[in-house]
């Protein structure tokens, strides 16, 4: 192998298994300083165990070049405060040397939004970084209403999801993301979804078409009212479906149907909210934007325990509460 030959070689890819890398700065440093790997012996190149013990996230400490972006991401935007950089080894480190699974991580994925190069991976998949092969499609996390603003890395080719990052722009999450908004979406490509309605037959959920599912329920809802009255039945709806299905669902309990026995998830978990907003300020809505929380003297939290249920407005509140100390 001639010089040149190895320096492609280095340029190519340094064994991630993320081929075609396009973003990674380790892969760029060896290039621009034309590392030989020939002259790094293979005990230097693997001097750190590799951490998989996460559920998420594998930690490869050799792949890290010491930029600091993880512990910033992790200390300073997220504010989880689990990352910090060891004197000895001078690479991120979880607290009393822990391993990331056994460490307090979140698994939020900001350190590995952020690593520049193949250090700090999603676990699941490798392709990371592979955008030029990639879709990317900005939704809202469908999760909880904080309303994160995602940026879906999707394989069109074949219809897949591979990767979820936090937008930067979105003024509710800056980038940052909560466990589920990163890594909770392989759901979608499930095995085992339903595809099709399932209807009981003598006991056994047995496969069936929409055209006789819905003839099915239309003739059993018709059934119930006729003998008992159109108060005899109630719709339940739900926060994870688009508002206009709620709108097309309530539309036919209210005027098929003929019954104000309509209800949805979010009217029930937030009932007292909702009233003790209405009454104080006419609407049970939010009264204040995310951005606000920063330039907040107070934040009195009651009743809610942000961290786990809402966690970016608690990484907003524990930013604003470490500018205030600062
Ligand atoms: S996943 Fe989140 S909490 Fe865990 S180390 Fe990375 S930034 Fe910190
Ligand atoms: S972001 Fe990646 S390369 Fe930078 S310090 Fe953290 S692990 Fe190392
Ligand atoms: S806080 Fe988490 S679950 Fe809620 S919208 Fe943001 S990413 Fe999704």
């Amino acid at each position: 192998m001639t010089d040149s030959d190895a320096i492609a070689e280095a340029a190519r890819c340094l064994e991630c298994g993320c081929q075609a890398n396009t973003q990674c700065d380790l892969r760029d440093y060896a290039t621009e300083y034309q590392v030989d790997y020939r002259e790094i012996n293979t005990e230097e190149r693997k001097m750190f165990p590799v951490d998989k013990s996460s559920e998420f996230i594998v930690f490869d400490a050799n792949r890290c070049i010491s930029c600091g972006s993880c512990v910033h991401a992790c200390q300073t935007e997220s504010v989880h405060g689990i990352l910090n950089f060891s004197e000895s080894s001078h690479r991120p480190s979880f607290p009393d040397g822990a391993t990331m699974g056994d460490s307090n991580c979140v698994q939020c994925g900001a350190c590995v939004q952020v690593c520049p190069t193949g250090a700090l991976t999603d676990k699941r998949d490798k392709s990371h970084s592979r955008v030029e092969m990639l879709t990317p499609v900005k939704t809202i996390c469908t999760y909880c209403g904080v309303g994160c603003r995602v940026e879906l890395y999707v394989d069109a080719a074949n219809n897949k999801i591979r990767y979820v990052k936090g937008d930067k722009t979105s003024p509710v999450n800056q980038g940052m993301l909560c466990v589920k908004g990163r890594f909770g979406f392989d759901f979608i490509h499930s095995e085992e979804r339903l595809t099709t309605p399932l209807i009981r037959k003598s006991g056994e959920l047995v496969p069936a078409s929409w055209d006789e599912t819905v003839s099915y329920v239309a003739d059993k809802l018709n059934k119930i009212k006729s003998m008992y009255g159109s108060d005899s039945l109630a719709g339940f709806s739900s926060a994870k479906t688009t508002n206009e299905d709620n709108y097309a669902f309530q539309k036919l309990f209210r005027r098929e149907i003929g019954t104000n026995n309509i209800d949805h998830c979010a009217r029930l978990c937030h009932s007292s909210t909702v009233t003790g907003l209405e009454a104080s300020f006419g609407s049970g809505a939010m009264t204040n934007d995310i951005p606000s929380i920063a330039h907040s003297d107070v934040i009195f939290i009651i009743g809610s325990d942000t961290s786990a249920a809402h966690p970016i407005i608690a990484s907003h509140i524990k930013q604003a509460v470490t500018k205030a100390r600062a």
